[in-house]
């Protein structure tokens, strides 16, 4: 179906934190846990000596476990995910995340799902890599798919990935350089530009 030149995805691609839930993880505070500056959690990570990483890995657990008890979805997520399924449309998450806490989240909110990539999976958004792995488990080209998230991260993977990305504004103006393929506000104007081709 095409309209103004833009045609039903044939899959979904979600970011978590801050997508789909309401932001759940307080970075500040994780990084002065963590001692690591304003550097990006997972990056700061991944250069430490085992012993170092073995202590940040527990700290991030600690914080992930608990934001993730308390996590809220975002208005419109349970509505825009029924319809998704509702049209047979295939989505999946693609999350900075563990697996372990992104799969608190999901049975927190009895929302279930096929495809959940995690940094668990190996290489993490901005890296296209992830955004691909959800595309071949979906069994979609990239171009055949949208990734939607409120991130720089989501952007610059997205578009690293060869995949429309929609950047979920929050009415915050853009903070990065990374174009996305279109913005929407919230979810609820993410479902209605969905309606719109359906028609
Ligand atoms: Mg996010």
């Amino acid at each position: 179906m095409r309209v103004n030149d833009v045609t039903m995805p044939r899959a979904l691609i979600f970011d978590m934190d801050g997508t789909l839930t309401e932001p759940l993880l307080d970075f500040p505070h994780i990084k002065a846990d963590l001692g690591i500056g304003d550097r990006p959690i997972l990056e700061a990570i991944a250069e430490m000596s085992d012993a170092e990483r073995q202590r940040a890995d527990a700290i991030l657990h600690d914080h992930e476990d608990r934001a993730a008890r308390d996590s809220t979805l975002n208005a419109g997520c349970k509505e825009l995910l029924s319809w998704i399924e509702s049209r047979k449309i295939r989505w999946g998450i693609v999350t900075r995340n563990s697996a372990r806490c992104a799969k608190i989240v999901l049975a927190q909110h009895a929302i279930e799902l096929e495809t959940l990539v995690t940094r668990d999976d190996g290489l993490f958004k901005p890296h296209p890599a992830p955004l691909l792995l959800a595309c071949e488990r979906m069994d979609v080209l990239p171009n055949d798919a949208w990734m939607i998230g409120d991130g720089q991260y989501d952007v610059e993977a997205g578009l690293a990935a060869g995949i429309p990305t929609v950047w979920i504004s929050h009415g915050r103006d853009r903070f990065f350089d990374a174009m996305p393929w279109k913005t929407v506000r919230d979810l609820p104007e993410l479902h209605e530009l969905l309606r719109s081709l359906t028609v």
